[in-house]
């Protein structure tokens, strides 16, 4: 038996027959585009997220430029964020012509160090963007708070953490604004892209709403410069299917991960934590060791599928390789040296997690 990353067939043949009927009630009503299914999935995530506003956009890319723009982000401005976490996340902020301000990591969470964010502040400091990164919350208590008091607000980026509980409080509910992806591999897949952005602040919510498709409200009348970025009914069918299982499938990764951790518990590797006032999705299971190429090396050649999430810190991309760009990030740099990922989904046995920790443990 070949052992997947993740398993995105058992999560459909799971829900296969709602599936396919809400597809084939589409095919049958011949409305892609922004139809019903989109605004009952919207109205679902707004129930299961606890916010006022929940607007599905085309990919969590999207979402991340539309909250940005929501800020009318533009020339010369700062974003203080991660240099941990996907390209996305950066990548608009440049596109808007913005400039990214990197914030070292927490090397227990991985997430945004708060203690390093204050210092990065100036007049020029437009946002916040904290990454749940791995599915576990950043310190929101703690950011909001230095938001409040200069003024700036604070963007989630939640594509990572569907579902993740912080004080009680599920992500994308807490920030001024958020995002999240609906991309395939991620905790809430579609079968395709798709994404979502989120707010409690009608102000945001109506721009994010408009700027989405092409900034107008009534049909070719634009009131301000926006994008094309509207959610497919398909997609938004098929997710609206699929976040009935979200909450399950979020408990499943838990054990899983408690499963790995007792595995590798004299290990010689350092196995993801989770602190005590949240939860954690492990979008990914992150292991740390001083010896991680070899050892993904190893586990290649005995055909255990593992991922380094993410190898290059993004002040040393070659796309943001610019002075006006770079950083001094040590934990960043050490992490991106250590981290690997292991298969992690809601439908792993206990059988491959022995598996994976076997062959962990042949290679110490
Ligand atoms: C996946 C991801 C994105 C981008 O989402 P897409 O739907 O692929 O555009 C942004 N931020 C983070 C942290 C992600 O993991």
């Amino acid at each position: 038996m070949k052992l997947p990353m993740i398993d995105l067939k058992a999560q459909y043949i799971e829900l296969k027959s709602e599936i396919d009927a809400a597809i084939e009630h589409i095919l049958d009503e011949q409305s892609f585009i922004m139809g019903e299914p989109v605004s009952k999935f919207e109205e679902s995530l707004r129930q299961y997220l606890g916010v006022k506003h929940a607007y599905g956009c085309a990919s969590g890319t999207d979402a991340l430029q539309l909250a940005l723009m929501a800020l009318d982000l533009g020339a010369g401005d700062e974003v203080i964020t991660t240099p941990f976490t996907f390209a996305a996340t950066v990548e608009v902020v440049a596109l808007l012509k913005a400039i990214p301000v990197y914030a070292d990591i927490d090397p227990m969470t991985f997430n945004m160090d708060v203690n390093k964010v204050e210092a990065l502040i100036t007049s020029k400091t437009k946002a916040i963007v904290p990454v749940h990164l791995y599915g576990q919350a950043a310190d929101m208590d703690e950011l909001m708070e230095i938001g409040r008091k200069y003024d700036i607000p604070v963007i989630e980026d939640a594509a990572q953490a569907m579902g993740a509980m912080y004080k009680g409080r599920p992500v994308t509910s807490i920030g001024d604004l958020a995002c999240t992806s609906f991309f395939p591999a991620k905790n809430l897949g579609a079968f395709g892209d798709a994404g979502g952005v989120f707010t409690n602040d009608d102000t945001y919510g109506n721009k994010m709403k408009f700027l989405r498709v092409h900034g107008s409200d009534k049909r070719y009348v634009h009131d301000m410069i926006g994008v094309n970025s509207r959610l497919d009914s398909l997609q938004a069918a098929i997710l609206d299917v699929k976040l009935t299982k979200l909450d399950v499938w979020n408990k499943r990764r838990d054990v899983i991960a408690d499963l790995y951790r007792e595995g590798l518990e004299n290990v010689d590797v350092v196995t993801p934590t989770c602190k005590s006032d949240r939860t954690h999705i492990y979008q990914q299971f992150t292991i740390r060791s001083k010896s991680r190429d070899a050892l993904q090396a190893h586990l290649h050649k005995e055909g255990i599928p593992c991922a380094v999430h993410y190898p290059i810190p993004l002040f040393k991309q070659p796309a943001f390789h610019d002075a006006k760009y770079d950083a001094t990030c040590p934990e960043t740099i050490k992490a991106a040296e250590e981290v690997l990922s292991l298969p992690m989904y809601p439908h792993m046995t206990e059988a491959h997690v022995e598996m994976v920790v076997k062959a962990i443990k042949n290679f110490f």
